[in-house]
C-alpha cells in the first residue's frame, strides 16, 4: 500500500524530515517500508498518525450511567453509587461493558489501552478474570493492561495490601490508588511503594482530583519515586490540584516530577464534567498544567477516563475526540505538536514495545486523518480517518 502527500506532525516523525512538510509513506505486509519526502508540497491529502494509545480508561464501569444516573459533579457521589451499583456486577455483565468499549476503542483506532479495575477490598474484583480473558482475546488488535484503582486507606492494612500486590502481580498488571487529602498521606503512600518494590510492580496513580490548593499527592508521589530511587514506571492521573496553586507551588511540584521521571495523564472530559461549581457557571475547570509540564520537558497523555457513568455521563472511546477537548480547554496550540499527547507520550507511559514514532520499520498501525491543514484538525475532517492495522483498512465508523 502507497499513502501519498500526507503531513506528518513533527512530534510524530520517527526520521529526519529537513525542509518537506508532505510525505509518501509506503507499508510492506505489516510495516512501514519507506517514508520520503512528496514530490509535491503544495497539497495535502490529509493527515498521518500513529494508531493511538489510551492510558487511562475504566472499562468494568462504563455504560452503567442508566442504572446510576449522573453525579452532577459531585465525585464522591459517584464513587459511592458506584460502590452499590457494583455489587450487582456479574462476569457477564463486565464482560458485554468491557468487549462494547474494546470495539469502540478499536474502531476509533486505539492499538493500548490501559484501564483501570475498582479494587475495593483485599481479595480481587470479578472484573480482573473477564479482564485477563478478554487481554489474550483481543491481543494483537488492541493491547490491554489493568490497574488495581484501590482507596490510599485500604493500603493501611497491610495484609490487604500485600494480597493485593501479589494478585496483581501475578496477572500482570500495575499496582495503582485513589489519592486524594488522606490523612498520612505520605506513609500510606510509602507503603505502596514499599509493596511496588517488593514485587517489581509499576504504579499508577489517580491523585489529586480535586480543587483543593492543600492537595499534596503529586508532590509527595515525586518526593518518595526521588527518595527510593524507585525505577519501575510511575503514572499521574489527574491532577486537578495543581491548577489551582500557587504558581511557584506548582512550578515547584513540576520541577520534582519532571526530576523524578513521572508521566502525567490529563483527563479532560471527565475534568470538566466533575471539576468547577454545578451551583452557577464553572470558572475552574480542573485541567492540570499541561503547558508548564511540557515546558519542563514533561510531556503529558490526554487519555478518556470514564464513559457513561456516574463519573462521566457522555462520552466515547474515540481518542481524536478527547484530543480536540483537551486542545481547546488548555490551549494546546498549534494542535499538530500536541498530537503526541494521545499518540507517543501516552505509549512511553505504557511502556510499549513501540513509542509510536513514524518510522521506517515501524509498525503499520496507522491513522489517515482527512484533515488537510492545523485548523482542520480540531473539526469533523479531523475525526474523519481511516484506521490501517498491520498494514490493512480497517472498516471504520465514519
Ligand atoms: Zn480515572
Amino acid at each position: 500500500m502507497k499513502l501519498e502527500a500526507l503531513r506528518i506532525p513533527a512530534p510524530l516523525r520517527g526520521f529526519a524530515a529537513g525542509e518537506a512538510q508532505l510525505f509518501d509513506i509506503a507499508l510492506a505486509g505489516d510495516r512501514v517500508e519507506s517514508v520520503v519526502p512528496s514530490a509535491q508540497q503544495a497539497q495535502a491529502s490529509g493527515t498521518l498518525l500513529s494508531a493511538l494509545v489510551d492510558a487511562h480508561a475504566h472499562i468494568d464501569k462504563n455504560y452503567t450511567v442508566q442504572d446510576v444516573g449522573a453525579a452532577q459533579g459531585n465525585l464522591f457521589a459517584a464513587i459511592e453509587r458506584m460502590n452499590r451499583h457494583r455489587e450487582s456486577w456479574t462476569g457477564e455483565s463486565l464482560r458485554l461493558r468491557m468487549e462494547r468499549a474494546l470495539n469502540d476503542a478499536w474502531r476509533s483506532g486505539t492499538r493500548a489501552l490501559r484501564t483501570h479495575l475498582d479494587w475495593v477490598q483485599a481479595e480481587p474484583p470479578a472484573a480482573l478474570a473477564v479482564f485477563e480473558a478478554l487481554r489474550e482475546e483481543w491481543r494483537g488488535r488492541v493491547e490491554l493492561q489493568f490497574v488495581s484503582l484501590t482507596p490510599l486507606d485500604l493500603f493501611a492494612d497491610m495484609a490487604a495490601g500485600e494480597r493485593i500486590a501479589r494478585e496483581v502481580k501475578r496477572a500482570g498488571g500495575t499496582l495503582g490508588a485513589f489519592v486524594y487529602r488522606n490523612e498520612g498521606i505520605v506513609h500510606k503512600l510509602g507503603r505502596v511503594f514499599d509493596l511496588a518494590q517488593q514485587h517489581g510492580l509499576g504504579l499508577d496513580f489517580h491523585v489529586d482530583e480535586g480543587l483543593d490548593v492543600e492537595a499534596s499527592g503529586l508532590r509527595s508521589i515525586a518526593q518518595l519515586v526521588r527518595a527510593r530511587d524507585f525505577a519501575q514506571g510511575v503514572v499521574c492521573g489527574h491532577c486537578c490540584s495543581l491548577s489551582v496553586q500557587d504558581d511557584a507551588v506548582a512550578n515547584e511540584t513540576l520541577a520534582l516530577c519532571a526530576g523524578a521521571g513521572l508521566h502525567l495523564v490529563a483527563l479532560p472530559t471527565t475534568n470538566l464534567y466533575l471539576q468547577g461549581a454545578w451551583d452557577r457557571t464553572p470558572v475552574q475547570r480542573g485541567i492540570t498544567r499541561i503547558r508548564e509540564a511540557a515546558a519542563r520537558g514533561l510531556r503529558a497523555s490526554l487519555a478518556t477516563d470514564n464513559v457513561q457513568d456516574a463519573f462521566y455521563p457522555y462520552g466515547s472511546y474515540d481518542l481524536l475526540e478527547t484530543f480536540g477537548l483537551g486542545v481547546q480547554m488548555a490551549h494546546l496550540a498549534p494542535a499538530s505538536d500536541w498530537l503526541d499527547t494521545v499518540t507517543v507520550n501516552p505509549a512511553k507511559a505504557l511502556g510499549l514495545a513501540w513509542d509510536g514514532r513514524i518510522a521506517p520499520g515501524c509498525p503499520a498501525d496507522l491513522l489517515v486523518l482527512s484533515a488537510t491543514d492545523e485548523h482542520e484538525l480540531i473539526g469533523p475532517r479531523g475525526r474523519q480517518r481511516t484506521v490501517i492495522r498491520a498494514g490493512r483498512v480497517l472498516d471504520t465508523l465514519n
